[in-house]
């Protein structure tokens, strides 16, 4: 890009406040990040002691339909992000006449109903998995008769961490996943014979610079995340195929900030699983693998500053405590060469993200 091209919108000056909606981890720490580079943050967050509010500058505890707070959280920020992107519409359209989101309404429309995010990938020519829209019992058995089993059944909306889901091995489970999904709108995807799968972190600067970071590798218990590895097992085609993915995604949405892309190994190429238009847990390596994590170059993104050097310079594996996972620690903080990172959390119930940890080798390359 040359000079004459590139957006001269200042950054937001030190001391300017960028408000987050939701409090979890994420919130966490894109907050600690925004600190480092000079910012205030203020979250906005319906419930009680969220984990992001340790770390901000100020708390907004308050619904998603309490428009006069949401009109004060706007009024009181620069500008605003997010760590999740099941936002309702109403309360974006308030806040969006107050103050700039980023990144912006398409990647959130886009990205909150599988449908519509599976149709986008498939106009801008990349592979996802066969889908058809199933909202009754007929439109399901017409979708397996097209697709054919084994198949998931996905709900539109709201699905996180495997939630929302529903296998369907043969024809004849299709009562029973279309019963388990409480007739939400879905869709029926076919099922990928993947080898492994990776994601791509993708950053883009409200000057349309791209900087993507090396893709991880990244293993499931249970639905949810375990660990992400990197370097990722690619050849180098695959690993260049899977920044560029990021990249058309990134500019086809006309993107400012961080987004995770998922993608399925397979040995006829890269598959789209999912794109998530925030920072995101198979990104959390990057907190020692790079000089700039995920979370400062989001910051960076939003607040209108270059993209700073998201190169990889150790081999890491982030591996999430989950639940009691966490009694681990004494014995985590002994490990060399690990890096803990927790999310004040208080009550370690199965299946909820406590905190990660980074262990790093130097760089084999
Ligand atoms: P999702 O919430 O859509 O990311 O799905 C969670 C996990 O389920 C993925 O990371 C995969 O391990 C698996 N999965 C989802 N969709 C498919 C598919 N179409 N084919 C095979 N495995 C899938």
């Amino acid at each position: 890009m040359t000079d004459q091209t590139r957006e001269t919108t200042p950054p937001l000056p030190a001391g300017a406040t960028i408000g987050i909606l939701g409090g979890g981890q994420l919130g966490r720490m894109l907050s600690v990040a925004a600190a480092r580079l000079g910012y205030r943050c203020h979250v906005y967050e319906p419930g009680a002691r969220p984990p992001a509010g340790d770390v901000s500058a100020a708390l907004t505890t308050a619904s998603y339909d309490d428009t006069a707070a949401l009109r004060a959280f706007a009024q009181a920020v620069d500008v605003i992000t997010y760590e999740f992107e099941n936002i309702p519409t109403a309360a974006l359209d308030l806040l969006e006449a107050e103050r700039p989101i980023r990144p912006g309404r398409k990647a959130l429309a886009t990205s909150q109903d599988r449908l519509t995010e599976k149709r986008f990938l498939r106009e801008l020519g990349l592979s996802t998995a066969p889908f058809a829209a199933v909202d009754d019992a007929g439109d399901l058995d017409r979708a397996l008769d097209e697709i054919g089993a084994p198949a998931i059944l996905k709900t539109r909306r709201f699905g996180y961490d495997g939630k929302g889901q529903a296998r369907i091995t043969r024809p004849e489970d299709a009562a029973q996943a279309l019963a388990a999904l409480n007739g939400a709108p879905a869709v029926l995807e076919g099922f990928v014979d993947f080898t492994h799968e990776i994601s791509v972190i993708g950053a883009r600067g409200a000057d349309g610079q791209i900087s993507c970071y090396d893709p991880g590798e990244n293993l499931h218990r249970d639905g949810i995340l375990h660990t992400t590895t990197v370097p990722a097992r690619l050849s180098a085609a695959q690993r260049t195929d899977a920044v560029l993915i990021a990249a058309r995604i990134l500019n086809a949405l006309d993107y400012t900030g961080v987004m995770g892309v998922e993608l399925f190994v397979t040995p006829q190429g890269l598959i789209v699983n999912e794109i998530a238009p925030r920072v995101h847990n198979s990104g959390h390596w990057t907190q020692q693998g790079c000089a700039v994590d995920q979370f400062e170059q989001h910051i960076r993104a939003i607040a209108g500053l270059p993209l700073g050097d998201g190169q990889r310079y150790a081999d890491v594996t982030m591996e999430n405590l989950i639940g009691d996972d966490v009694a681990r620690l004494p014995a985590l903080c002994g490990e060399p060469a690990t890096a803990v990172h927790l999310y004040g959390k208080a009550d370690p119930r199965p299946g909820r993200k406590m905190g990660h940890v980074n262990r790093i080798q130097p760089a084999r390359r």
